[in-house]
């Protein structure tokens, strides 16, 4: 019996049975590397614009407290729920593991719409979830961040609202915040920039000039919009088609991508940018290309399209994006199409909000130079470290790096041993 349930979570936990027959891990050991350590679920009450009071519920997971902090994302989405919370949270877990950071993974999250909050609500909806969440966070314990629906801003309330407990700035309770509140140089793009890094190695280890390739984002948001541009800008990718929950739009000779950024500073979303390259989302997948990145949802991959997506390397930006029956049928054609696993493709963004935190634990404050180097270095051990496991195991690169993830999680259990 579990109270985590739904089909992400579901994903989590056959993704995690197959690395665990793959680790032969006994069946007695499997129970206590997969469920979280601590799942906490609040009301957050708010006084809307109208008078009314509405209550959002809120959640945060904590999956293992082994190596370190918890370290994670705050989602804001309507149809949240503590199974996809958790599901987000393990994953965490192997991401962290895999890159090397010293943090367990978490997630959390409010079952709310941003877009329909007005900004004075979106505040009280932030505010309210970090007073709920002070008994159970702190820079020693779990360290939030953003997520799909929150930003800077809200990571600005979180900050706020926990230093004015405290008494004094924290700024080491959150990661993601804006500069001039002891955020980093470099950690709004980290994960764009290392989703089109690590497409770069991907091109050199299939031999694609990038220079000639295409690419198709799906999600025009943080991760998606800064790896079209990095990938476009930074390695000469032509970008024939973007998405976001608005709109789709696709055009075999290139799009422009700063004219899209510009629509999207000016409009909010993709909706209205152009009439000629409009397609059906679901077939913006669908569409032959090089280098097809998802970085919107979870489970856009899935049995019924697996067949057909016509790329050479997925690059999984969102958390994920492929299902495991999807994962089956992309192992038959293991040779087509090179995957840059989720826990590693969007790593970038973990990778950099470790490097706030250690800033802002030593006061001490880092180039964007500096950063960037070392978000490379760190991406460059992980992407090699999954090659050659791939290789030594004859296994898919996303068994390697969760094998890689499970296996470090397990090593530190197993150290520490079982209290009392
Ligand atoms: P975001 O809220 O900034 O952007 C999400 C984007 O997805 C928006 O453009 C939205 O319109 C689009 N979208 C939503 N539904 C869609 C649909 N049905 N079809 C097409 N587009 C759709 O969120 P984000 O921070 O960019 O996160 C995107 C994904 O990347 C999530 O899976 C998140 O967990 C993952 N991720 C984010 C970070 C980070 O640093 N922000 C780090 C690692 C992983």
């Amino acid at each position: 019996m579990t109270i985590y349930t739904g089909p992400v979570f579901e994903m989590a936990r056959t993704q995690f049975a197959i690395i665990a027959d793959h680790l032969e891990i006994p069946h007695d050991e499997r129970a206590r590397l997969l469920y979280p350590k601590r799942a906490i679920t609040v009301s957050v009450p708010i006084h809307m614009d109208d008078g009314r009071t509405e209550v959002f519920q809120g959640y945060r997971v904590q999956h293992h407290l082994t190596l370190g902090p918890t370290k994670g994302g705050t989602r804001f989405s309507p149809d949240l729920d503590i199974g996809e919370v958790a599901a987000l949270a393990i994953w965490m877990s192997w991401k962290c593991a895999l890159a090397g950071l010293p943090y367990g993974g978490a997630k959390g999250g409010v079952a709310c719409n941003p877009r329909t909050l007005s900004m004075r609500e979106l505040e009280a909806v932030s505010r309210r979830y970090m007073q709920e969440m002070i008994p159970f966070v702190s820079p020693q314990t779990d360290v939030m961040a953003p997520d799909m629906g929150t930003n800077e801003q809200v990571m600005a309330w979180f900050m706020d609202t926990y230093s004015v407990h405290q008494g004094h700035a924290v700024t080491e309770i959150v990661t993601g915040k804006p500069v001039a509140i002891g955020g980093t140089v470099g950690r709004r793009e980290a994960t764009g920039r290392g989703v089109a890094y690590l497409v770069g190695r991907a091109c050199d280890t299939i031999g694609l000039k990038s220079q000639n390739a295409t690419a198709i984002v799906q999600g025009f948001g943080n991760v998606g919009s800064v790896a079209a541009y990095t990938l476009a800008a930074r390695h000469g990718l032509t970008i024939t088609g973007v998405s976001d929950h608005t709109a789709a739009y696709y055009d075999p000779a290139g799009l422009d991508i700063a004219a899209i950024e510009k629509h999207v500073a000016a409009n909010v979303t993709l909706a209205g940018y152009s009439a000629e390259a409009a397609i059906d989302p679901a077939e913006l997948l669908l569409q032959p290309c090089d280098v097809l990145v998802p970085a919107a949802l979870e489970r856009v991959i899935t049995a019924d399209n697996a067949a057909r997506i016509r790329c050479r390397i997925l690059a999984e930006g969102a958390n994920g994006p492929t299902t495991p029956d999807a994962d089956a049928i992309l192992d038959q054609r293991n040779d087509e199409i090179f995957i840059i696993p989720d826990i590693l493709a969007n790593a970038g963004g973990v990778i950099v909000s470790y490097f706030e935190w250690v800033q802002d634990l030593q006061q001490l404050f880092w180039s964007e130079t500096e950063v960037n180097t070392r978000l490379e270095t760190l991406l460059e051990g992980a992407y090699q470290q999954v090659a050659r496991r791939a290789r030594a195991d004859g296994v898919s690169n996303r068994t390697a790096a969760m094998a890689i993830g499970v296996e470090k999680v397990r090593a530190g259990k197993r150290l520490r041993g079982l209290f009392p």
